[in-house]
């Protein structure tokens, strides 16, 4: 993940100031606080239908563990599954919209603590302990969010946009779905009755009080698929002599919920999403992917 510095926040804010269901909002202007946004975000939630999956979520999660009784399950996932209605947004919290057009990043990070922060209520309510933030996987989409030229991605350009951003081209290729690990439980087999999550990695992490390493529940194994995709920009099919460029295509990350159609090859799609930086890449983090 990258930060956006006041300047990049200029040059791709003068692309959404045409959206007119956008308004100037002073509360998402620098010097406010991330906890500010993520209070928006958690209000958001509770006018809309979300809370009340957050709500189902929580229970069912307790639930489970009320059935079982094993500590690993205080350890088990939260999955939450949270569309964001371009429609509402416009609605309820305008300054939201402009938020996920603007730093789709940092609307990510403010949908995940807002969402924990009401995990953490709803838990508390059902007198359950609380739980770490690495087992809750917040996996929002925006839906309904119109075409707009201004947010169209040109490759030709040389320039990677900072905010949501629109790829329109035809698909040319995808991998085999490929797997991500959400998270993984482990346990100390020397006897010590300890847990431990691990979100990002599959290494075995040392037990914390006798410092051996921890075993894994296989069983327990969190995990989501995606594919990669390769989309042929329709600039660069309308084009494709341009004298001094090769055309290439943009390499694109689906994962599952962001997608409920068939892929098909040589297909036109409309994808938004945002580039994002890795240590090993920097590639487009689809949000929505349909035909056009
Ligand atoms: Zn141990």
């Amino acid at each position: 993940m990258f930060n956006v510095n006041a300047d990049n926040q200029q040059s791709t804010g003068n692309n959404v100031n045409n959206l007119s269901a956008i308004q100037e909002d002073e509360t998402l202007h620098q010097g406010h606080s991330q906890f500010h946004v993520h209070k928006i975000v958690e209000q958001f939630c509770r006018n809309t239908h979300l809370l009340k999956l957050i709500e189902g979520c929580v229970q069912k999660f307790v639930a489970h563990y009320q059935d079982t009784k094993r500590p690993e399950d205080l350890l088990a996932p939260l999955q939450l599954r949270l569309d964001f209605v371009v429609g509402d947004l416009a609605k309820r919290a305008p300054q939201l919209l402009k938020l996920v057009i603007r730093e789709p990043i940092q609307f990510a990070e403010a949908v995940k603590y807002a969402a924990f922060g009401l995990v953490r209520q709803q838990l508390r309510l059902l007198g359950h302990k609380p739980v770490d933030i690495g087992q809750l996987h917040a996996q929002w989409r925006l839906v309904g969010l119109q075409f707009h030229p201004n947010l169209l991605f040109d490759p030709g350009q040389q320039s990677f946009p900072l905010g949501l951003s629109f790829i329109q081209g035809i698909l040319s290729a995808y991998t085999p779905p490929e797997t991500l690990v959400l998270q993984t439980i482990w346990f100390c087999g020397s006897g010590c009755l300890r847990n431990a999550l691990q979100t990002s990695s599959t290494d075995a992490p040392l037990c914390s009080n006798c410092s051996r390493p921890m075993s894994e529940y296989q069983k327990l194994r969190v995990l989501e698929s995606y594919r990669l995709l390769a989309v042929l920009s329709i600039s660069s099919v309308q084009s494709p002599r341009t004298s001094g460029c090769i055309h290439r295509a943009i390499l694109a990350r689906a994962r599952d919920h962001t997608y409920d159609l068939d892929l098909k090859l040589g297909a036109d799609y409309l994808l938004s999403g945002y580039f994002t930086a890795s240590s090993a890449a920097f590639n487009f983090e689809i949000c929505h992917l349909r035909r056009v």
